[in-house]
C-alpha cells in the first residue's frame, strides 16, 4: 500500500481511490488548452498531485510524479 510519513507522524496513504486526502492541480495554462468538452481521463493525466495532511494541514506536492519524492509545504498565516 502506497504510504509516506508526513513530518508530524501522520501516516499518509495513496492508494484509496478516490482519496479523500489527494487534490489535483492543473496549471491555468494548461488547463486552457483543453477544448470546453472535455475528456476527464485527459484532464485526470495532465494534473499533479497534492496530498494534504489532515492533522497538520502540510501540503506534499508530486511535482515530478509519483515515483519521485514530493515536495512539502507548511501552513503559515497572513499578517
Ligand atoms: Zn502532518
Amino acid at each position: 500500500m502506497p504510504k509516506m510519513l508526513c513530518e508530524c507522524g501522520t501516516i499518509l496513504r495513496w492508494s484509496e481511490i478516490p482519496n479523500p486526502i489527494e487534490w489535483l492541480l492543473i496549471k491555468d495554462t494548461d488547463y486552457d488548452q483543453f477544448p470546453e468538452m472535455i475528456d476527464s481521463e485527459e484532464l485526470y493525466k495532465a494534473t499533479t498531485s497534492l496530498l494534504r495532511c489532515p492533522s497538520c494541514d502540510r501540503l506534499w506536492v508530486f511535482w515530478d510524479g509519483w515515483k519521485n519524492d514530493p515536495t512539502p509545504y507548511e501552513p503559515g498565516s497572513i499578517k
